[in-house]
Order: structure tokens, then C-alpha cells, then sequence
């Protein structure tokens, strides 16, 4: 089993934990037990939160420069009014006339390419991309699935079995192919650039899917899919350089197959440049699945796809699923993006994600330690390195930092398999002094990096 990155070492213990805090942990041990891993050292307990801050019972107010969830913020009044205004109307299965679902529907969809014309609900990122991967392999008639070499796309069992991030614990699905993609788009120096990247490296990573597709063929799996993040979230954070998706998606449709692009990290304008990440690729997405921020904390995720390959599915098989596309969800949903237009948050994720990430690019230049940073809008990757001239990754360096700004009330985490990377990824509505504050700390705990 390989542990999740940054969670809590119950054979160790916690650090500093209140009474009240300890009774809770220990509480949940005893009920959820090994499932449900917490994160830090020294887990945080919040009861409340607003904007990008959480708060503890006293009152402590940690920066939540980690969640991707509460997008439109922690507790926002606008989500919160459609919610509670649902509740008193009505809130059942799906089978019945209602508008929420298709007004939500018509919204979302013209935030996408034409051809991207139809969507089909569910309850979160890992129920898309089963979804996804059912309706590609009736459409494609194969099998195999390609995916980086530490994807996460979640938790169903044939989801899970494509995550090569969870390890070999549970045999991973014979009909994947994990392609490592890193070591490519990392520069030694950590950072990169669209033009470093053009050209020759771009025609090696297409070089390793299409030797990865010759794999399945001759595994008698066929293609039925690429599947992925538009960030590469759990490869280390690899956002940069834009373009080699594009070609990738195009290999796979020379071999018979679909791109998945699996938006639960990059989407809903997290990357600022544009409102999906695949777009930032110029790639041609033939089904695109999401989860997390859709609803702010409301669980809701969906599938748009090219419709010509939900008839196939549907021809095949059907779909029906009792909360996916709620109408208390749908609301949640249509709230954010409310939030997300009237409040600008895609350029504002792009303005304050430059500016912070040159902040720390500035703050860290010379700390033997940093390795580089690299970001696209509000989702920040940054490396740690041991202190000598190896240019080795150092996840223990990685966690010390995470934890020591965790006990200043900075809340960020890790990211690539090791954990080497440090991950930032606020709530969009983080403010220029949520950013002074998150570089104030880092300042502080700069001795870290040296
Ligand atoms: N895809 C990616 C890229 C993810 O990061 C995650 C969750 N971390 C999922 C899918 C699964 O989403 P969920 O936890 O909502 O099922």
C-alpha cells in the first residue's frame, strides 16, 4: 500500500494535539479506521471557514492554500442561498421533468467546444471517469488505457485500476499502460518553458504513447483510451508547456482510440488561462469529466462527451444514476459558476497565480534546496531538492516544509510519487493578502530551503 502524500502516521502519533483534538482522532480511528487518512503531522480540526480561511473551534485561522473543492470559497453565501432555497422546493431522483438539471446543462455546455454537446451527471470525479472509460470502450469496441506514470483518477474499482499512484498493492488493470511524463516536462532546473519544450520533446512524448499503444495492439487490448489530468496534479504538478496534448490526442485517435481529459483538478478556471485545461492544450477532448469544485462542496460531477459516442453506449447499455444531477446540486453548481463570471475568477486565478509564483521563483532563487517552481493560474508545483549540488529529490526536506507551515497556519500539501513537490492550489477567491501572507511564511520558514 503506498500512503497517501502528506497524511497523518498513526504508528507514530500526533504532535501537539489539545485533549479535545486527541478524543476526536482517537474517535475516528476507532470508526473510520484505516480508510480515512488525515492530513498532517499534527492534523488540523476546523469547524468553520470563509473565503480561503478555516477556522478551529478557538478561533485559529489557517490559510487554506490547498483546496480545490471550495473553489468559490469556504461557506459562500451565494452557494449556500441556492442550496437552502432548493431545499424548501423539492429534492429527489432524476427521473422527472425539472429544470434545474437542464438549465445547469445548457450553461455548462457553452462553456465548451461545439462538438462537446452533451452531458450525462454524476456524484463526483471518480464516477465520471468510469463513466468515461465504459463509454469509451463501447464506442472504440477496445479495451487498453493509457494514462502518466502516477496518475490518480480515483476510486471505483475499474477507476482505481488505472491509478498506478495507489501502487501494485491491488494488481493494476492489465490493459494499462502507465507512460512516465515528468522527466520530460520537468527541465532539470524544474521550470520550463512552451519553447524548451516544442519540438523535439514534444515528438518524444508522443514517441511513448504511441510505443504504448503498440503495446495493447499486440496485447490484443486495442486502444480505447488516454486518460488525462490536464494538469498532472499527482505527476508532480506539470502545467507549463502547452501544446504536446494536442498531438498526443491526435496519436490516439490515428490508433482507434478516445482522449479522456479529466478536468477534477485543472477546470472550472482554476488554471486561468482558460476555463478547462484541455483548452489550454488546444487538444481535441472527446469526453471531458469533472468533479470537486463543480458544486463548491456539494458533491456533484459530470461527463460531456461527443454525442455520437453517448448514442453508442446507449445503444449497448443505459445510464441512470439516482443522485447524479440533482436538482439541490444542479443549484450548487449553477451558483458557482455565477460566482466564478460575475467575480472574474478565471483572470483573477491568472493574475494572482503569476504573481505569486514569481514571488516565490524570487523569494527562493538562490535556497539550494528549491528546484523550481512551475504553475499555471492559481495551481502552483514547486520542487525540493536535497541541500547538496545532486539535484536529487528530497521528500523528507518536502514534508519538513509542509508541516512547518502547517504549524504556522499555512495549509498547502505534497504532490509526485515520491512527494518530492510541494502543491498549492487555493480556493480562487485568495486575495493579493491571503498571498502576502502565504510569502510572509514562506519567508519565514525560508532556513527550510537553504
Ligand atoms: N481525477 C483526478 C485528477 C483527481 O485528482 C481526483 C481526486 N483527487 C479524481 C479524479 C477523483 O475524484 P473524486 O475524489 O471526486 O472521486
Amino acid at each position: 500500500m503506498k500512503r497517501m502524500v502528506n497524511s497523518f502516521d498513526p504508528t507514530k502519533g500526533a504532535a501537539d494535539l489539545t485533549p479535545d483534538e486527541a478524543a476526536l482522532l482517537a474517535r475516528r480511528q476507532r470508526t473510520l479506521g484505516s480508510l480515512a487518512p488525515v492530513f498532517y503531522e499534527h492534523p488540523v480540526h476546523i469547524v468553520r471557514g470563509e473565503g480561503a480561511h478555516l477556522f478551529a473551534a478557538d478561533g485559529t485561522d489557517y490559510l487554506d492554500c490547498y483546496n480545490n473543492v471550495a473553489v468559490v470559497g469556504h461557506a459562500n453565501p451565494h452557494v449556500r442561498e441556492a442550496v437552502a432555497d432548493q431545499l424548501t422546493r423539492q429534492d429527489t431522483h432524476t427521473r422527472y421533468l425539472q429544470d434545474e438539471v437542464v438549465d445547469y446543462a445548457e450553461r455548462l455546455l457553452a462553456t465548451f467546444p461545439d462538438k462537446l454537446d452533451h452531458v450525462a451527471f454524476t456524484n463526483s470525479g471518480s464516477e465520471s471517469n468510469d463513466l468515461a472509460l465504459r463509454m469509451a470502450r463501447t464506442f472504440t469496441g477496445h479495451r487498453g488505457v493509457v494514462v502518466t506514470g502516477n496518475a490518480y483518477h480515483g476510486i471505483t474499482s475499474l477507476v482505481s485500476s488505472v491509478s498506478p499512484s495507489f501502487g501494485t498493492g491491488l494488481p493494476l488493470a492489465p490493459f494499462l499502460v502507465a507512460v512516465p511524463v515528468d522527466d520530460i516536462l520537468k527541465k532539470p532546473d524544474g521550470t520550463f518553458d512552451d519553447h524548451a519544450v516544442a519540438a523535439a520533446a514534444r515528438a518524444e512524448l508522443v514517441a511513448r504513447f504511441e510505443a504504448a499503444f503498440a503495446k495493447l495492439h499486440d496485447a490484443g487490448y486495442g486502444v480505447s483510451a488516454v486518460l488525462l489530468d490536464q494538469i498532472f496534479s499527482s505527476d508532480g504538478v506539470l502545467p507549463g508547456a502547452t501544446g504536446w496534448v494536442a498531438d498526443v490526442a491526435d496519436a490516439v485517435h490515428q490508433a482507434g482510440g478516445l482522449l479522456i481529459a479529466d478536468e477534477v483538478q485543472s477546470g472550472f478556471a482554476r488554471t486561468g488561462e482558460r476555463f478547462w485545461g484541455f483548452r489550454r492544450h488546444r487538444a481535441d477532448a472527446d469526453i471531458v469529466t469533472m468533479g470537486k469544485p463543480m458544486g463548491n462542496g456539494i458533491p456533484t460531477g459530470a461527463v460531456v462527451y461527443k454525442h455520437e459516442i453517448g448514442d453508442t453506449f446507449a445503444a449497448c447499455t443505459r445510464y441512470f444514476n439516482t443522485f447524479g444531477g440533482n436538482p439541490v446540486s444542479m443549484r450548487a453548481a449553477s451558483a458557482v459558476l455565477d460566482e466564478i463570471e460575475s467575480r472574474e475568477l478565471q483572470r483573477h486565478a491568472r493574475e494572482l497565480g503569476d504573481h505569486i509564483a514569481a514571488e516565490i521563483a524570487r523569494l527562493l532563487a538562490d535556497a539550494p534546496r528549491f528546484g523550481g517552481i512551475r504553475h499555471a493560474g492559481l495551481f502552483i508545483g514547486i520542487d525540493i531538492l536535497a541541500a547538496d549540488d545532486s539535484r536529487t529529490p528530497d521528500p523528507y526536506a518536502a514534508a519538513r516544509i509542509i508541516a512547518a507551515l502547517r504549524d504556522r497556519r499555512v495549509l498547502i500539501s505534497g504532490s509526485a510519487a515520491d512527494g518530492s513537490s510541494l502543491k498549492l492550489r487555493p480556493p480562487l477567491v485568495f486575495t493579493r493578502s491571503d498571498a502576502d501572507r502565504l510569502l510572509t511564511e514562506l519567508a519565514a520558514i525560508a532556513p527550510l530551503f537553504g
